[in-house]
């Protein structure tokens, strides 16, 4: 509603306004006007507004028309006849631009600047001006002729100054003003003095003598030049306003008698300037819209190069990661056959610009006697070759980080013994740095993700923590009562007080301990992996849940491995994943109708040196259909839910080596898996 009287007002003022402007450009009094604004105005509106808001603009555009040309002492007729025709030329040329123009409000390629000078400069004045010098003719007794050339003229040039000006003062205005840097608004400054300055001589403004010796008969041409900067350096919209500026010193100068028609008897002049700035702004206008299409072109072509580049860097990126480099040795360490990837590099002396393998030509060779070598893996490799050529192991493969120049890069080596009598080892070595780099990147989102649920869940559990922490609370706060009453007795009972201050220091620390784990589950650190037993882990979870079991009254039993289950992991990543499952189960539970409300919780050592931990519940079980959507992100049942959780566990224990699933259970109730490598020996 705001839109739409905004829209009528500015419509009414501005046509009222043009009617105005109109008849000040018009010289002298008894000739038609040179330029007529309305129709420009009323077309510029039209091709910003929607079609189903165009009567909001004709209708605006009335009551302005009326007063206007009510004080001219015009009959009712005409001007209604005139305001008739003056709607047919916007509508003609709207309905036109929109037809052929993909963009109607755009005027920055060749194909729309086109449409809009046949459409709006060209078709509608063309077609309009036969209804409106009827008009005139029939209630004026004026010629019809010359009526309707008058009125093509000076609305096809207004048409072709005006409307692409306003269009792109609404549409690109207000952000070039707020955007420009400095430098293009003191240009755009410039031109404008430059113009009124050039314009006013050429008009002969500021001299009665604008011709110079021998110079050519229209001195227009001395204008070109700003007119042409203007368009190619502010596109459309600087060449529309740039001829509109012309136009206006042209008709201050023509109104004079002076500039270059001053000889013509009034109304020559004014068709002769008509013409003259009809056939200079057509061919500016399609150059402004040329170039600006050009230049996009341009920068679209350097995006795809660079693009293309790109994708060049990362295909043989991808080519170097899956071609490696790589050398035959025999079993004495020589070179039998080197492949053509290894770098080859300066050498100890002159550091190269890249790491690589190649340490001169004879690193390879050299390796059996070059124990330290100035790239830090290669004393690796060095001695993981021996190994393998000393038969200690079969094969090695290994991926590194290495300083260089030009910042760290990544190998991925692989040794693997030959069985074969004359040949010792293969030795191959990738540069994995970009697929290193993509997969730290991923890390770095999942890890956000991940402390992200944490957050989220953490939210879920604040009735849990708060009823967690009331306790220790409100068993300080007795004992503190009580105590304030053994100070009041006489004497007082020192080991009663004792015995209350330290149940108070207890407790003290059991809300402290809340807090703690709290922060332990919360805090935004790299993952940690240490040795851990996952039955703790387990009791972590099982503990900070204990009042949500409570209230939600969905007990949770746990059923755990005597021995400890050990795994090498990040401590606060598997209790996430424990306290997913369980929230899942709780969740479900809570779901069902059922009599029985429990989720068990087991974990087992296997006997395949893997940990097995399980989740169940007395749920309605898994939905049909979505067992293969479980684990996707954002696939949820619940109407609150975020789809986020198993997903997060999934990519957690797979993280881990693990792998995680879910099935229905025999008796009822879903069943949520998984397990990981357990820790036998103490994680190197
Ligand atoms: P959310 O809990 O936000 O929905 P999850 O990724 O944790 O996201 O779970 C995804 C979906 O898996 C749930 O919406 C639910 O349909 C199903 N689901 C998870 N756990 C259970 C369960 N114990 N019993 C039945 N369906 C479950």
């Amino acid at each position: 509603m705001r839109r739409a009287t905004t829209t009528a007002v500015l419509v009414a003022l501005g046509y009222y306004a043009g009617v105005h402007v109109g008849l000040v450009l018009k010289f002298p009094p008894s000739t038609p006007s040179f330029v007529w604004p309305p129709n420009a105005i009323l077309t510029a509106a039209l091709l910003l507004t929607p079609p189903r808001r165009w009567w909001i603009c004709l209708l605006a555009a009335l009551p302005a028309h009326l007063a206007a040309e009510f004080g001219m002492g015009w009959p009712l007729p005409l001007v209604l006849a005139l305001f008739a025709t003056n709607c047919s030329e916007a509508l003609i040329a709207a309905v036109g631009v929109r037809w052929l123009s993909d963009t109607p409000a755009r005027f920055d390629t060749l194909r729309r600047m086109t449409v809009f000078l046949v459409a709006a400069g060209l078709v509608a004045p063309f077609l309009s001006s036969f209804l409106d010098a009827a008009a005139v003719t029939i209630v004026r007794g004026e010629l019809y002729w010359s009526v309707w050339q008058a009125r093509f003229f000076s609305n096809a040039l207004t048409g072709l100054m005006l409307v692409p000006a306003i269009v792109m003062g609404v549409t690109a205005g207000p952000a070039w003003l707020r955007r420009a840097p400095g430098a293009r608004r003191a240009e755009a400054a410039l031109l404008t003095v430059a113009l009124v300055l050039v314009g006013g001589w050429v008009f002969g403004l500021m001299t009665v003598h604008p011709t110079i010796l021998g110079g050519p008969v229209t001195p227009i041409v001395f204008l070109l030049p700003i007119i042409l900067l203007a368009s190619v350096r502010f596109g459309p919209g600087g060449a529309s306003l740039c001829m509109v500026g012309t136009s206006v010193v042209a008709v201050w100068a023509a109104a004079g008698g002076r500039g270059p028609f001053a000889g013509l008897p009034p109304a020559e002049t004014v068709r002769a300037l008509q013409i003259l700035l009809i056939m200079l702004a057509t061919p500016i206008l399609c150059l402004a819209a040329v170039l600006v299409d050009h230049r996009r072109a341009r920068s679209a072509l350097g995006e795809r190069v660079h693009e293309l580049r790109e994708s060049e860097a990362l295909k043989s990126a991808i080519l170097n990661s899956l071609n490696p480099a790589v050398a035959v040795l025999g079993r004495d360490g020589r070179i039998i056959d080197l492949g053509s990837n290894w770098f080859r590099g300066s050498g100890q002396g002159g550091a190269p610009a890249v790491a690589g393998l190649g340490l001169g030509d004879n690193f390879l060779e050299a390796w059996g006697q070059t124990a330290s070598v100035w790239m830090p893996g290669a004393a690796k490799i060095t001695a993981s070759i021996l190994e393998v050529l000393h038969g200690a192991r079969h094969d090695f493969s290994f991926e590194y980080p290495c300083q260089s120049g030009a910042g760290e890069r990544w190998f991925a080596v692989s040794i693997v013994r030959l069985d074969r009598p004359e040949s010792g080892a293969v030795v191959s070595c990738a540069d994995i740095t970009s697929r290193k780099a993509a997969e730290l990147d991923i890390e770095r989102s999942r890890q956000e993700l991940t402390h992200f649920m944490r957050v989220f869940m953490a939210g879920e559990m604040t009735a849990s923590f708060a009823h967690e922490l009331n306790q220790p609370l409100t068993g300080i706060l007795t004992n503190a009562r009580a105590g304030l009453l053994f100070l009041d007795a006489a004497p007082p009972d020192l080991s009663e007080m004792r015995a209350i201050l330290s149940d108070i220091v207890d407790d003290g620390k059991r809300a402290g301990e809340v807090i703690q784990r709290l922060r332990d589950f919360l805090r935004k650190s790299d993952p940690q992996r240490a040795s851990l037993d996952l039955n703790v882990v387990v009791h972590e979870v099982v503990r900070m849940l204990a009042s949500d079991a409570i209230i939600r009254n969905v007990p949770i039993t746990v059923d755990l491995d005597e021995k400890p289950v050990l795994v090498f992991a990040d401590r606060v990543q598997l209790q996430q994943v424990v306290l997913n499952l369980l929230l899942n189960g709780m969740d479900a539970v809570a779901e069902s109708t059922g009599a029985r409300r429990a989720v068990v919780v087991h974990t087992r050592n296997t006997e395949l040196d893997t940990v097995h931990v399980c989740v169940e519940d007395c749920g309605p079980g898994l939905r049909a259909g979505t067992y293969d959507l479980l684990f996707e992100p954002f696939f949820t049942t619940k109407p609150t839910g975020m789809g986020m959780g198993l997903a997060i566990c999934r990519s957690i224990i797979g993280a881990h080596d693990g792998v995680i699933w879910a099935q229905d259970n025999p008796s009822g109730g879903a069943a949520f898996h998984f397990a990981m490598p357990a820790v036998t020996a103490a994680p190197a």
